[in-house]
């Protein structure tokens, strides 16, 4: 299975913010939309990505005057993507890796989706699951 199976089926809504916007808007977006990362996209390019990790360490830094920061100082500049055709156990292991649950797809320089640790789990199970059943039919019809 691979990124452009997960996609299909979670469909290729990306939340992005530009860096010049504030981390305060950066929070009410993330609540909005009820995730835990944005993409940050500056001129149609991904420059970055802001999670809810990189907040919480802003705000333990400076307190509430970090909300009136601008995204750019506060974001991961740089930003591990995968492709289409990547599969998960090549995902999963960049976010083992690189401690991270979030990964954007990008395609010709393109954001085309995002995938989270949780679409990644999600699909691995249900691969796996699928081999046991086949492997339950295999035996059982001889
Ligand atoms: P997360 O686990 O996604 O909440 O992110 C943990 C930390 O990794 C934060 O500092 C994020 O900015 C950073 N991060 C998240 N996703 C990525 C990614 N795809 N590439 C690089 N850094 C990332």
């Amino acid at each position: 299975m691979n990124v452009e199976v997960i996609l299909k089926a979670k469909g290729a809504d990306v939340t992005t913010i530009t860096s010049s916007e504030t981390l305060g808007a950066a929070v009410e977006l993330l609540h909005k939309k009820k995730i835990g990362a944005i993409v940050v996209v500056d001129a149609g390019r991904v420059c970055g990505i802001l999670s809810e990790r990189d907040i919480v360490k802003a705000l333990a830094a400076a307190g509430a005057e970090a909300l009136d920061l601008p995204i750019a100082q506060v974001m991961t500049a740089n930003v591990v993507s995968c492709k289409l055709s990547d599969t998960i156990d090549q995902l999963m292991g960049a976010m083992t890796g690189g401690r991270f649950r979030h990964i954007p797809v990008i395609e010709d320089d393109e954001l085309i989706g995002i995938i989270s640790i949780g679409d990644a789990v999600k699909h691995r199970i249900a691969e796996t699951e699928m081999e046991a059943e086949q492997l339950r039919l295999y035996i059982a019809t001889g």
